[in-house]
């Protein structure tokens, strides 16, 4: 497509195509052109590059995919920490009454009664009371340090993308 040359107060010249007539275009310098309109356009001088709108593509694209890739990246992976830490099991006291009434709801089903006996009864027949309590504080901690682990993995990547995302915005200009 044929391109013409609009001049710039600060001397430099700006291709601008066809399509832009009536438009705006951007200067090297920053400053932004009226585009003359068709008629007037074909009096400019012509150009052999092809037109670029003032600023070469390129760059300006591989910075902006690294800010929004970096950014995306970071919120997603923010937002699975906060899930992951939503769902983290809390460390409760161990209610014997409220367990007992939860197991004698679940016997009423030969199924359930079987899950009782494995899960409770004989695991408190074989350690006791005391025991079985300090089992079920060891899973939790368990459950707990894991899931910290995860949000703490999930915390380093994010950052990693949001230096990924400052990268690019602080990626050069090509100059020209
Ligand atoms: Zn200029």
């Amino acid at each position: 497509m044929a391109s013409y040359l609009l001049s710039c107060e600060c001397g430099k010249t700006v291709p601008v195509d066809v399509g832009q007539a009536g438009g705006t275009a951007v200067c090297d310098c920053g400053k932004h052109l009226e585009v003359p309109t068709l008629r007037q356009l074909r009096h400019l001088p012509k150009s052999e590059a092809p037109p670029t709108a003032g600023r070469p593509a390129k760059p300006w694209d591989a910075r902006h995919g690294l800010v929004a890739a970096g950014s995306i990246g970071m919120i997603a992976l923010l937002a699975w920490s906060g899930y992951v830490w939503w769902f983290e099991p809390k460390m409760q006291k161990f209610d014997l009454a409220a367990r007992l009434k939860t197991v004698e709801e679940e016997i009423q089903t030969p199924a359930g009664a079987w899950k009782a006996w494995v899960e409770f009864y004989r695991p408190m027949a074989e350690k006791g009371i005391p025991e079985f309590r300090m089992m079920n504080a060891d899973q939790i901690d368990r459950a707990i340090a894991q899931s910290r682990f995860v949000r703490f993995t999930l915390w380093a990547l994010a950052f990693l993308c949001g230096f990924i995302a400052l990268c690019g915005t602080l990626w050069p200009k090509q100059a020209r």
